[in-house]
C-alpha cells in the first residue's frame, strides 16, 4: 500500500501558498484512488496554524519541522527538512507544488531518500497497474504520460492543473520532527529579495486576462508615424487598471532585443507561442498581433480569445479566436483606460 505524503512549507504568517493547496487536493484524490495512507508534512518557521488548517483533509499523520532556521528560502535547511518529513512518514509518494522553492531542494531530496523526482507534473492518477503522472515535454507540445517503480518518488504538480483544497480547519495533533541544524547549514542568509516594482511585474500567472502586444505597436500608423511612446502608455495604463499578465509576439520581443524602437518592458520572458511560453488565463485579448500559427499554438490553454487588429484577413479571424474586432488598438485601449478609469472613480 502507498503512503502518500503532501509536503509544504508554510509562508511567512504561517499559512499554505495556494499552489500548495493544489498539491494537497491532488494527494487526497490519489491518497482515496488508492485506499493509501495520506500524511501532512510541513515545515517552516512556525506549522501550527497551517497544520490545522488542514484539519479536516483525511490526513492520518501531520508532521512537523518548525524553528526560526527553516523560515528562510535556503537550499541547506529546506532539502534538511524535506528529507526528515520524507524519512519520518516512510512515504512511497510524494507530491509538493512545482514552485520554484521546491524545485530547487527536490532533486537533492530524492537523491538523500535514493528515490526518484519528477518535474512539471499536470496530473497524477492511480492507473489499472500503476500510478501514473502526465507531465509537458518540449515547452508543453508533448504530453506524456508515465509511472516509476523506484520509491520513493516525488513529484512537483505545476500550479494550476489541480483545484485547491478547500475544507474546515480542524483540531489535530502534530508529531514535531526533529532536525538538528549545524552551523554549516547556515552560513547561507536571506538578507532580503529584490523584486522589480509590482507595476512592472508584467507576467502574472493568476490573472484573469492574457493581454498580448504584438509587433503592430511598433509599426506606423495611418497618419504615416510610429507611436511608441504612446503605446507604451497605452500598454502600462492598461496593465495597471486590468490586473492583465502580459504576453507578446515574437516579433514584438525581439525588436526589443535588436534595439530597435520598441516597448522597454517587454522581454523574452513575455513571449507567447511555439518558441515561447503557453500560459493559463480564462480569458486572452491580443492587440496589433497577426495571430499566425506559431504564435497561436501558445493559446492552447486560453479559454476565451478576443483578437483587436485592421486587418479583417488577419490570422485570428482564421478561427483562432472567438471574437475579432475590426478596428484600431490605440483608440480601443484608449477608450478601454478612460472606461476602467472612470468605473474605478465611481
Ligand atoms: C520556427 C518559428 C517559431 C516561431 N515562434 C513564435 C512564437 O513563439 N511566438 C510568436 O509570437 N511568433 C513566433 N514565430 C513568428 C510568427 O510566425 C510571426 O512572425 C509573429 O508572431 C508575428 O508577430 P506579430 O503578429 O506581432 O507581427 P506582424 O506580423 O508584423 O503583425 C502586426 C499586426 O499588427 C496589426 N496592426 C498594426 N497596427 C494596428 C493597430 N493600430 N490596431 C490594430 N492592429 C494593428 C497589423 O494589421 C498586423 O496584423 C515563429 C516563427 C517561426 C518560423
Amino acid at each position: 500500500m502507498e503512503t502518500i505524503l503532501f509536503l509544504a512549507h508554510t509562508e511567512a504568517d504561517g499559512t499554505l501558498a495556494k499552489a500548495a493547496l493544489e498539491a494537497l487536493g491532488s494527494a487526497i484524490d490519489l491518497s482515496k484512488q488508492l485506499g493509501g495512507t495520506l500524511a501532512v508534512g510541513l515545515y517552516g518557521a512556525s506549522v501550527e496554524t497551517a497544520a490545522h488548517a488542514l484539519g479536516t483533509c483525511g490526513a492520518q499523520r501531520y508532521l512537523g519541522v518548525s524553528g526560526e532556521d527553516f523560515s528562510q528560502a535556503r537550499y541547506a535547511t529546506d532539502a534538511a527538512a524535506c528529507e526528515a518529513l520524507v524519512r519520518a512518514s516512510a512515504a512511497t509518494i510524494v507530491i509538493a507544488a512545482g514552485t520554484s522553492r521546491n524545485a530547487r531542494v527536490m532533486a537533492g531530496v530524492a537523491h538523500r531518500v535514493n528515490g526518484n523526482v519528477d518535474t512539471h507534473v499536470s496530473s497524477i492518477e492511480a492507473g489499472c497497474n500503476a500510478t501514473a503522472i502526465t507531465r509537458w515535454f518540449y515547452r508543453q507540445r508533448i504530453e506524456g504520460s508515465l509511472s516509476r517503480s523506484q520509491r520513493p518518488w516525488i513529484l512537483l504538480l505545476d500550479p494550476g492543473t489541480h483545484a485547491a483544497w478547500q475544507g474546515e480547519a480542524g483540531s489535530i495533533t502534530i508529531e514535531q520532527v526533529a532536525v538538528t541544524v549545524p552551523e554549516t547549514l547556515r552560513r547561507t542568509t536571506v538578507r532580503g529579495v529584490v523584486t522589480p516594482p509590482t507595476d512592472q511585474q508584467t507576467i502574472r500567472p493568476d490573472a484573469q486576462l492574457l493581454f498580448v502586444a504584438g509587433a503592430g505597436w511598433t509599426k506606423k500608423q495611418k497618419d504615416g508615424q510610429t507611436h511608441v511612446a504612446e503605446a507604451e502608455t497605452l500598454i502600462v495604463d492598461f496593465l495597471k487598471r486590468s490586473n492583465a499578465s502580459l504576453g507578446s509576439s515574437k516579433s514584438l520581443v525581439e525588436l526589443t532585443g535588436e534595439n530597435q524602437t520598441a516597448l522597454r518592458f517587454m522581454t523574452h520572458l513575455n513571449q507567447v507561442g511555439q518558441t515561447g511560453a503557453s500560459p493559463r488565463h480564462p480569458k486572452g485579448l491580443s492587440t496589433c498581433c497577426h495571430g499566425e500559427e506559431p504564435h497561436t499554438v501558445g493559446w492552447r490553454f486560453i479559454s476565451e480569445r478576443r483578437a483587436i487588429n485592421l486587418d479583417p484577413n488577419c490570422g485570428w479571424a482564421r478561427g483562432k479566436a472567438d471574437v475579432l474586432y475590426v478596428a484600431d488598438a490605440f483608440e480601443v485601449i484608449g477608450k478601454l483606460n478612460a472606461l476602467l478609469s472612470s468605473q474605478a472613480a465611481s
